[in-house]
């Protein structure tokens, strides 16, 4: 029996915290179990217990209030990535913890909880509880350190456990203790209450509340109260919840409370689970391997005799994710564990359901737009001892319980969005994946049209194995790719708003044979910047160093730095004049000017805007597929993975914004953009067209898409790198440095490059001042080290830690933010 328990906590901290263990469950805890530990003066957090020992720490200790699991609800294999992950891109572990597990695992003082208005106590609560649950009535949603302030209870944990077990309240996000399916309050008339005479007694005597009354005939009415009499059958009432009953006599819970305590009516609870469950046949037999495929296949497999990881360079449409099914099959039927990785913003519906076809139910989706409840189920599940065979999720996916791993397959692996970029641990999915994927001695398959040059960098070393799937399936061809020079179409005024008479002609010949169109625009808004065309004034973001986009559906101009919101002026507040224009297309824009020239088209628009939310994604994915629509307007969200029949023209509106950004990776990236959204023209009988708008035709990067020539960037891309000394041929690591006063970051980035280059030398470049200088009322400046593949990345880390320390001792720098970003 252990007396300490060392715990990580969900904060930026460094290392571990040592806890007293109150005999009560001291026994209990295990590694992996989630403790309820005190931090500070009023805070308290759900800690991950990593140690259980009984030295007696130098500093005095607190107890931990609450054990919250029976068994570990992280694995051992689980934090050793963490730690991984936190050591190799310069985290904290608190910070791994945030981002590995569901909020719904995740219990602190500032989590919110919310009074559960379907409640009605059984039996007569405490005074502390009746007090929680009074100041839960007044304001319904709060954290529970203001709970605890409110209503002066020292220990509130305790309380609210209690209340959350009860389900008298709720953990904003579904925290629970153990979790529990939800449950909806249903509510019928009492058997002894089933008789046409006592039901006509009792509305006589209740005559005195007119309230009463009513309800009772609304639920009669609405449940079939009378029909069931006259059969003499209780089990031909209707089921009705509480709120639909609340809801349809537009009368408080009060007034049920009344009818339930004389017995008339009462409460019960049905079980509703969250996955929501939707009905998939498992009918879709395999597709029979082309021959094509089935080389690749034993490629890969021959591949994995020597190589840990491969990679599939496949062209768009040529069967990776048939060749993926096929191989997720066999490892699953050895009783091992697949993860199948996608980027971010492609959302799986088309992809899972294909998927779900043919795996049923063995089959668990992780998402980051799923409702948090339904990841806690997932991972719950992981945890059970019927866990799902194959996993299809994004970048978080990797921190699931996997107990027996055998295949990880990411698919689209050249994706920026495997890397997350905001908050911390600023981790690539993809290399965390690769580690995994080691330590569970699993094979990984790395799948893409257009590899990131670091993949195929690997690849071309021998460090993975390399297949390739040259053929489209069914040998359809590859689009072909039209430029145009936007900039020459300009002089001799023949633009029409963004659009060149060569795209609006293939647009028409589309719409006249009832074929689809995919119009792509890398920015979202109407107009990305607006203008006073007397004085030239710009509006600009008030804590942000960036102009403002324009959002006309919204009435409003937005930063998309910060998210900030600001109306739209009438008038230029520095010259007077009421001459503001939109410069620029957004995708907004050009779903409006697109409407003008076909006013009969059926037009949609696919951006972070249109999609907040999972359905409306779903939604315009699907009138795409059933032919509802005929444009597709949109972002980067356009060019992924969607696999549609019809589309036989792709436009590209201007590659130039892609190819001009301040990154040595952004022509890698236009690139693989441009090729992948070219990959959704043209299907089984015929060749698609690609019109690539440009203001810069001679772009190299536009020559090797039009030939899709990804050798030929590769060579070119790697002969860059070289040259410059880029990744893959040395390790960057970029230090971010915050503050709001810029004299105080200037003098201390200052510092801080002058310290490196003491013990790096050549190897710093700044201090700079990024593009974006400022961010939310904070001052940013960045130092890049680079570091030579020999180098030992270890040391290096070790010693960026060291003059961290030394830096934020100083008192001057204290309120200074620093941070990594890695690779
Ligand atoms: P990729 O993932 O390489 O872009 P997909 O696997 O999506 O390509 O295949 C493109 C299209 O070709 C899909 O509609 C798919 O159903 C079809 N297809 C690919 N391979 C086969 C096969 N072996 N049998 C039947 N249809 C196939
Ligand atoms: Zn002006
Ligand atoms: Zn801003």
């Amino acid at each position: 029996m252990a007396q300490f328990a060392d715990v990580i906590l969900p904060l930026p901290l460094d290392g571990t915290y040592t806890y007293n263990l109150p005999k009560s469950f001291s026994n209990l805890v295990q590694v992996g179990c989630r403790i309820i530990v005190p931090f500070g003066t009023t805070k308290f957090y759900s800690a991950i217990v990593v140690k259980l020992h009984d030295t007696i720490p130098s500093y005095t200790t607190k107890d931990a209030t609450e054990l919250l699991d029976s068994s570990p609800i992280v694995t051992d294999k689980q934090l050793k990535l963490w730690k991984w992950i936190a050591d190799y891109y310069l985290c904290t572990v608190g910070d791994v913890y945030k981002a590995a597990l569901p909020s719904g695992l995740k219990l602190e003082s500032e989590s919110s909880v919310m009074y559960n208005k379907d409640f009605i106590a059984e039996n007569t609560l405490t005074p502390a509880e009746e007090r929680i649950i009074q100041a839960l009535e007044e304001e319904n949603t709060q954290k529970l350190s203001t709970l605890q302030k409110r209503t002066g209870i020292k220990n509130i944990l305790p309380v609210v456990k209690r209340l959350l077990e009860k389900d008298a309240v709720r953990i904003k996000e579904e925290v629970k203790r153990t979790y529990k399916p939800r449950y909806a309050t249903y509510i019928r008339l009492t058997a002894s209450f089933f008789d046409e005479s006592r039901l006509n007694d009792t509305l006589i005597q209740l005559k005195r509340s007119a309230k009463q009354v009513d309800l009772l005939q609304k639920y009669a009415s609405l449940s079939g109260v009378s029909a069931a009499l006259a059969l003499q059958n209780y089990q031909l009432l209707k089921e009705i919840t509480k709120q639909q009953l609340l809801d349809y006599a537009a009368c408080t819970p009060s007034v049920l409370k009344g009818l339930c305590q004389k017995g008339v009516l009462e409460l019960y609870q049905k079980p509703i689970g969250r996955v929501t469950q939707q009905y998939l046949p498992t009918d879709l037999v395999m597709h029979q391997l082309s021959d094509e495929q089935a080389r690749a296949m034993k490629e890969i497999k021959e591949a994995w005799k020597e190589h840990d990881v491969c990679l599939l360079h496949g062209v768009t449409s040529s069967g990776k994710t048939e060749v993926y099914i096929h191989l997720i099959k066999e490892v699953i039927e050895e009783g091992k564990q697949v993860l199948f990785m996608l980027p971010e913003i492609v959302l799986t519906a088309q992809l899972t359901d294909r998927l779900k076809r043919v795996f049923g139910d063995r089959l668990g989706v992780y998402h980051s737009r799923y409702p948090d409840a339904e990841r806690v189920e997932v991972y719950q599940k992981m945890l059970s001892d019927k866990p799902y065979d194959i996993i299809v999720g994004v970048r978080s996916s990797i921190f699931l319980p996997f107990k027996n791993l055998g295949l990880i397959i990411i698919d689209e692996e050249h994706e920026t969005s495997f890397k997350q970029q905001e908050p911390a641990p600023r981790y690539q999915a993809r290399n965390v994946a690769l580690v995994m994927a080691r330590t569970a001695n699993a094979k990984t398959l790395l799948g893409s049209a257009t590899p990131s040059l670091e993949s195929y960098y690997n690849a071309e070393t021998g460090k993975y194995g390399l297949v390739l799937l040259q053929k489209r399936y069914g040998n359809v061809q590859l689009p072909m790719i039209e430029v145009v020079d936007i900039r020459e179409m300009n002089k001799k005024k023949m633009m029409n708003g963004p659009f060149t008479p060569r795209l609006l002609e293939r647009i028409r010949e589309a719409l006249e044979q009832k074929k689809q169109v995919i119009l792509f625009q890398n920015r979202r808004g109407y107009a990305p910047m607006m203008e006073c065309k007397t004085c030239g004034w710009v509006p600009r973001c008030q804590k942000c160093d960036v102009s403002l986009t324009l959002h006309r559906n919204m009435r409003q101009l937005t930063c998309h730095y910060c998210g900030a919101a600001y109306p739209i002026p009438q008038t230029c507040p520095n010259c007077k004049e009421q001459n503001l224009i939109g410069r620029g297309y957004g995708t907004e824009r050009i779903e409006t000017c697109l409407q003008n020239i076909f006013p009969t088209a059926r037009i949609a628009r696919m951006d972070l805007d249109t999609t907040r939310s999972r359905l409306h994604y779903e939604q315009i994915i699907s009138d795409f597929q059933h032919l509802k629509t005929d444009i597709l307007v949109g972002t980067q969200m356009v060019t992924k993975g969607l696999d549609f029949e019809r589309v036989s023209v792709v436009g590209i509106l201007n590659a130039s914004t892609m190819l001009n950004q301040p990154d040595f990776r952004s022509y890698e990236h236009a690139f693989q953009m441009m090729e992948q959204v070219a990959g959704r023209a043209g299907r089984k009988d015929e060749q698609g067209y690609v019109v690539l708008q440009s203001q810069d035709v001679e772009a190299s990067a536009i020559k090797q898409v039009v030939q899709h020539n990804y050798t030929d960037m590769y060579k070119e891309q790697m002969q860059e790198r070289s040259l410059f000394n880029y990744p893959p041929y040395c390790r960057l690591i970029y230090v971010y440095m915050k503050h709001r006063n810029e004299s105080m970051l200037d003098s201390l980035s200052r510092d801080y490059a002058s310290l490196l280059k003491q013990i790096f030398g050549q190897r710093i470049l700044g201090p700079d001042t990024p593009p974006i200088a400022k961010v939310q009322m904070m001052y940013i400046r960045k130092i890049i080290v680079k570091i030579e593949l020999t180098a030992s990345i270890s040391e290096a880390r070790k010693r960026l830690r060291e003059i961290q320390q030394y830096i934020t001792a100083l008192p001057k720098y204290k309120t200074a933010l620093i941070y990594y970003d890695v690779d």
